[in-house]
């Protein structure tokens, strides 16, 4: 194909789109170069149509919109459709939403071209989920599992302890050799680098691709993020045959960025002036995670996207397509995060549609039946607050959901291995928790876990008897010696 095809010049401008004439030949999702003075700005075709005299007229957006563009200027099309260079080279880095490299270190041995936006996975060449995805965090891997190829949303209002889930997650994958790729798409570049900076104290940097879409970036680019964090993590699994893990913080911008994009093609806005083909937009990203088939390597790409809500509605537009996408969703609420349960993960309106089937037969035996406990204690809570006279029975069970609550506070950094959670959960679940007063429980979970976790899983009894030693427990009066 003759490149004469793909020169034309600037039409018009405005607000970061710009209108290109005398392209023979375009297509959606191309990108072009315009020349400058001493530089060269991109853009993405979004839209192509026909002027009267039938001579094709292509809408784009410019990556930069304040580049110094002006109209008459020589644009050239590249001959292909959006693409990146990856690599193993990515890891630890920090990329921009066109696979520009912001901070590399390590050094390139391997280069592969890979579109940024590509059809999903095949049903054929998937498989159901069944491994689990451990986050580290107790109440996740106890009562809400998340397996290897699934799709789990982050749900929660403003400042609710979002971020430091997925965060949580990250750092828990350092033992499972799975890559994770942190997209953030409309974040402030300053929260970008804390997030980045506390992933690399903990020690992440050997397995984390960070892609920088801050807010001061175009939308364009914003938009282009989401695909650009699903190609580098198609390319880990289907090339490195790894896992996978995209944290996707948050699509509520990214909507929004689509948003932009199309109020300024001028086309007509839907509900909540969202395009009409938003539900596409995120089902065509989400669909894209998948755990592979045994023949194709067994890879994986799991997806946590993050909405923040607006007052706890579950029912905003975006929010109701995204949940309708995913697999289960992890809903934070503002009240408990405020009541100091942390993380604020509200069991009630939690779940997984993947079901236990993520979660391994060992965690299933000691955590089957916490999720059912809280639910009935928060219920009980509630209705006991009306009730000035408890009865005994009534007293007891809400001691004891408290004790639950206690036990399922986990500070934000600091995962627990599989081993660990095991182990207490087995220990819990012979009615410890009675034993201890509430502000001893967080005590008795965060006992060091700098001792190897093995020593717990082959030690329980040990570990409980220096707890109890420890905490100064005064036995319950049927079991003290007379
Ligand atoms: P935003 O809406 O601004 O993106 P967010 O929902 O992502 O906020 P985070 O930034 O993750 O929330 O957390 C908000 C604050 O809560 C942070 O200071 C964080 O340290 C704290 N936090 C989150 N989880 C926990 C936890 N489990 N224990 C203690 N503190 C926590
Ligand atoms: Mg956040």
């Amino acid at each position: 194909m003759s490149l004469s095809l793909h020169y034309g010049v600037v039409s018009s401008l405005g607000s970061g789109v710009c209108s290109i004439n005398g392209l023979v030949l375009g297509f959606v999702g191309q990108v072009y170069d315009i020349r400058l003075m001493t530089s060269t700005s991109s853009g993405l075709v979004v839209n192509l149509t026909r002027d009267t005299t039938g001579n094709l007229t292509v809408s784009s957006l410019l990556f930069n919109p304040t580049d110094r563009i002006s109209v008459g200027g020589l644009v050239t099309g590249r001959p292909s459709l959006a693409s990146l260079v990856l690599g193993d080279f990515l890891l630890g880095g920090m990329l921009d939403p066109l696979g520009n490299v912001l901070l590399q270190s390590s050094t390139v041995s391997s280069e592969y071209a890979w579109l940024i936006e590509s059809p999903s996975i095949g049903l054929i060449d998937r498989q159901s989920v069944f491994e689990p995805l451990q986050s580290g965090l107790l109440s996740i891997d106890a009562m809400v599992p998340v397996g290897r190829g699934q799709r789990e949303l982050i749900l929660g209002d403003r400042y609710t302890g979002k971020t430091s889930i997925g965060v949580d997650f990250i750092l828990n994958q350092r033992y499972e050799k799975s890559v994770c790729v942190y997209a953030a798409i409309g974040q402030k570049a300053s929260s970008i680098l804390e997030v980045f900076l506390s992933l690399i104290a903990r020690g992440a940097l050997d397995y984390i691709v960070v892609l920088v879409a801050s807010s001061s970036v175009s939308s364009v680019s914003q938009y282009l993020s989401g695909y650009t964090g699903c190609a580098i993590c198609d390319f880990f699994m289907l090339v490195r045959q790894l896992g996978s893990l995209l944290f996707l913080d948050d699509l509520s911008k990214h909507a929004v960025a689509y948003r932009e994009i199309y109020l300024l093609l001028r086309r007509p806005p839907g509900r909540e002036a969202y395009p009409g083909e938003i539900f596409f937009v995120h089902s065509r990203l989400l669909e894209r995670s998948a755990l592979l088939s045994a023949s194709l390597g067994g890879g994986s790409s799991t997806a946590l996207p993050v909405i923040e809500t607006l007052g706890g509605d579950v029912s905003a537009y975006i929010t109701t397509n995204v949940i309708s996408i995913t697999d289960g969703q992890l809903f934070l609420s503002v009240d408990l995060f405020l009541s100091g349960i942390r993380p604020a993960i509200d069991v009630g309106l939690s779940v997984t549609r993947v079901g236990s089937a993520a979660q391994w037969d060992g965690m299933k035996l000691v955590g089957g039946s916490y999720k059912l406990q809280l639910a009935q204690y928060a219920e009980l809570q509630s209705f006991s607050q009306f009730s000035g006279d408890l009865g005994s029975d009534t007293k007891a069970r809400l001691l004891s959901g408290a004790s639950l609550v206690e036990l399922f506070k986990q500070v934000n950094g600091s995962p627990l291995s599989l081993s660990y959670q095991l182990s207490l959960l087995s220990v819990v679940s012979q009615s410890i928790l009675e034993y201890l007063s509430l502000d001893r429980i967080t005590f008795f979970v965060s006992y060091p876990t700098s001792v190897p976790s093995w020593v717990f899983c082959c030690l329980p009894t040990l570990y409980l008897g220096l707890s109890i030693t420890r905490l100064n427990l005064t036995l319950a009066p049927s079991s003290s010696p007379v």
